[in-house]
């Protein structure tokens, strides 16, 4: 997997983003439905997860869920991807970050952080101050019922939703 990795085609690159600290950039078009990156990382439960996120060891954006309990601590890359309300990224699998769209050279990759997290999950809840800039900007970002019906049905239309949100949301 690591060499699979590493051998892949970056079409991105991490620089400041002059809003928001580092964000991911296209370098080289990348087409709707390619995979741009593979999120990793090392694996935590979610109790211990927690705890470091309340000692303030961890910021809810370091920890990515990719199940019911279960988050990557990510990696250097992964961690620098934004957040956006309109994003042209999203994850499909367990951890798969593919183009929602067309992304042209320049352009920001972003993603929806609520379209990760549990219906169950609550720490998101009180993330407030969203700064996308976006026009459909939703300003505080929740879990991933906090995202309107019709944004969620354009995810699942598309794929970009992960396994594990498929199948927390059809127990709902
Ligand atoms: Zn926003």
């Amino acid at each position: 997997m690591k060499d699979f990795l590493e051998n892949q085609e970056h079409k991105y690159e991490i620089r400041p983003t002059g809003k928001y600290g580092d964000g991911v950039f296209c370098t080289k078009k990348i087409l709707k439905g390619e995979t741009i990156r593979v999120f990793t990382g090392e694996r935590m439960a979610e109790i211990p997860c927690d705890i470091m996120i309340a000692k303030g060891l961890l910021n809810n954006d370091d920890v990515f869920q990719i199940q019911h309990e279960e988050y990557l601590l990510l990696d250097d890359v992964s961690i620098r991807f934004n957040h956006s309300c309109e994003p042209n990224a999203g994850f499909k699998g367990e951890s798969t970050l593919f183009a929602l769209r067309d992304i042209l050279q320049g352009e920001e990759i972003t993603y929806d952080y609520s379209a990760t997290v549990d219906p169950h999950n609550f720490t998101f809840t009180t993330m407030t101050n969203c700064m996308c800039g976006s026009a459909k900007c939703r300003k505080s970002l929740g879990n991933v019922l906090s995202i309107p019906k019709d944004i969620l049905e354009y995810y699942k239309r598309e794929g970009a939703l992960q396994d594990y949100i498929i199948n927390e949301l059809n127990k709902l």
